[in-house]
């Protein structure tokens, strides 16, 4: 089966000056289609060869499972941003950030430290619990909490490739402004 990049849900200058054209034309047009490329260069004659992105995340490894969940984890990333939106969390949703960590201010603060100091390339993730409740983790490389048995509700890309466009050496700037792109509406749809 062959994958295919899927289309963003917005123009490539819509998330500016938080998350510039250029770095869109790099980030989405040139990393994430090498994953997908990549993918498909190495799945076939493996058993591999006609599963599910999803199914390829959740069971492979090496250089397949770095791809795959490469593109899963970009396009779960890329979908999270609108140009317009609601920025705060409403309904079910909200009351478990409530109850899991105090507050959204006090939620926003748990998940700007994990994705500021994350060492080297990775993700920081919010994910939902069999029981509801959420949790915030750090993903290094590809890694993704699907793995781990968890839901992924939210992700922030920390690869130096997401934001040194834009930020240059500066990934906390990145974090503070990555809030404002927020689409909680699709965060929202993600938790059922
Ligand atoms: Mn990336």
């Amino acid at each position: 089966m062959k994958h295919e990049l899927p289309k963003l849900p917005y123009e490539l200058d819509a998330l500016a000056p938080v998350i510039s054209r250029e770095t869109l034309e790099f980030h989405y047009g040139k990393h994430h289609q090498t994953y997908v490329n990549k993918l498909n260069d190495l799945i076939p004659d493996t058993p591999f060869a006609d599963s599910s992105l999803e199914e390829i995340v959740m069971k492979s490894d090496g250089g397949i499972f770095n791809n795959a969940a490469q593109i899963w984890n970009h396009t779960f990333y890329f979908e999270t941003f609108s140009p317009s939106g609601r920025r705060e969390p409403q309904g079910a949703l909200a009351d478990a950030i409530k109850s899991s960590f105090g507050s959204f201010d006090a939620f926003k603060e748990e998940f700007t430290k994990a994705a500021t100091t994350l060492f080297g390339s990775g993700w920081a993730w919010l994910s939902m619990k069999d029981d509801g409740s959420l949790v915030i983790t750090q993903e290094s490389n590809a890694g993704n909490p699907m793995r781990s048995g968890l839901t992924p509700l939210l992700t922030c890309d920390v690869w130096e490739h997401a934001y040194y466009i834009d930020y240059r050496n500066v990934r906390p700037d990145y974090i503070k402004r990555f809030w404002e792109i927020l689409n909680w509406e699709v965060i929202e749809s993600r938790y059922k």
